[in-house]
């Protein structure tokens, strides 16, 4: 078609080695909790694909790094479907770009006729990773990781062990079937307790929490999770029925109510202004908190809104997660073999 450029060969090979690059760093993350460059490494690697497919899209293919959620089952799980997908989040690194974000979204709900202005559920992006928690009638039948989105890996043994989640649900009118989607992590002054006890076992201790809490969680064996200081806090619904909330806000205080884990630092908030205060008061006092972020994300409250703006293969369209600018690393840690 008109003005379209063909990738010259150089770029074309960049663009291979690039994405093979960012399929083993994944690997290395999701499927051994061991990764082998920072976040902050990764991500400039995976925007610099991006880049790339955006000037020549006819590079995107099925299995590019940027159409699929990221995250593998190993061999040393049960393979399990999810009822309905889990996603990714879209990454945005600078205020100008969380700005852009929010008006195109504010302008695809007005092209859609759905109703604006929009109220944003505004919420802290734990470092963790992700679970997906399926009750029957109250009862948790299952856990998983979120894999590839589409399938994940059976934790549910492991995910027995955590105190936070319950086992079952309580109070009347439970939901037939619902999937509870959250974070597991560790916060942070178990963190630090969590690596002395390593380092006095002569073990090495983890790199970050992050890293702590997805090895910990994918223990072969339950009991050595149980030793593990894992806490969980709700961050979305994937599969339901039988549970009427108008939006996600909403949905948390039901789920609160039959007893899981809400983080007690989420907002609905008004308009731009108030999103980008949220961000600039957490961005002062990420130390403060229970656990760390990376971020924050923003998403639609409204449940009919979220369904019309829908999702990409990779990301929902009606949420975006604001990323802080990296941090001093702590390279004498970095220095030291990392634990699984
Ligand atoms: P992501 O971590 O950027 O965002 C999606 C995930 O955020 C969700 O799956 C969910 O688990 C989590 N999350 C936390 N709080 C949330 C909240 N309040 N609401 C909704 N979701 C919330 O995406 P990703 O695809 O899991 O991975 C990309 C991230 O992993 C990047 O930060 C990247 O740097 C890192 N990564 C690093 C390496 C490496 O080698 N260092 C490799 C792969 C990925």
């Amino acid at each position: 078609s008109a003005g379209r450029v063909i990738p010259p060969e150089s770029l074309r090979e960049e663009y291979e080695a690039l994405a093979d690059k960012v399929r083993a760093y994944r690997f290395a993350y999701y499927n051994d909790d061991a990764p082998l460059v920072s976040d902050a490494e990764f991500d400039a690697l995976y925007r610099r694909l991006e880049e790339i497919e955006a000037l020549h899209p006819e590079l995107v293919t099925n299995d590019s790094p940027t159409q699929e959620v990221g995250g593998d089952v190993s061999a040393a799980f049960a393979a399990v479907e999810h009822l309905a997908r889990m996603y990714s989040l879209e990454d945005v690194f600078s205020v100008e770009e969380l700005q852009a974000w929010l008006r195109r979204a504010e302008g695809s709900v007005v092209k859609l006729g759905a109703q604006a202005p929009l109220k944003w559920l505004t919420e802290l992006k734990i470092d963790g990773l992700a679970v997906n928690l399926l009750y029957r009638d109250g009862r948790l039948i299952r856990a998983a990781t979120r894999g590839d989105g589409t399938t994940g890996e059976d934790i549910t043994h492991n995910v027995a062990t955590i105190k936070d989640i319950p086992q079952q649900l309580k109070g009347a009118n439970l939901p037939a079937e619902v999937e509870i989607r959250g974070e597991i992590f560790i916060a942070s002054k178990n963190f630090t307790a969590l690596n002395e006890t390593m380092v006095a076992a002569g073990k090495a201790p983890f790199m970050n929490p992050r890293n702590a809490a997805a090895g910990s969680l994918r223990q072969k064996d339950p009991a050595e999770t149980a030793k593990r200081p894992l806490s969980m806090y709700v961050h979305g619904i994937g599969a339901r029925s039988g549970l009427d909330a108008p939006s996600q806000s909403e949905s948390y205080e039901l789920l609160k109510s039959w007893g899981l884990p809400i983080s007690p630092y989420f907002k609905v908030l008004d308009g731009e202004g108030e999103v980008l205060e949220f961000i600039a008061h957490f961005g002062e006092h990420r130390h403060d908190l229970v656990h760390e972020i990376d971020g924050i994300v923003v998403k639609v409250d409204d449940f009919a809104t979220q369904r019309a703006l829908g999702y990409t293969s990779r990301v929902p369209r009606w949420s975006v997660a604001y990323k802080y600018p990296p941090e001093e690393v702590n390279t004498k840690l970095l220095d030291i073999a990392v634990n699984v």
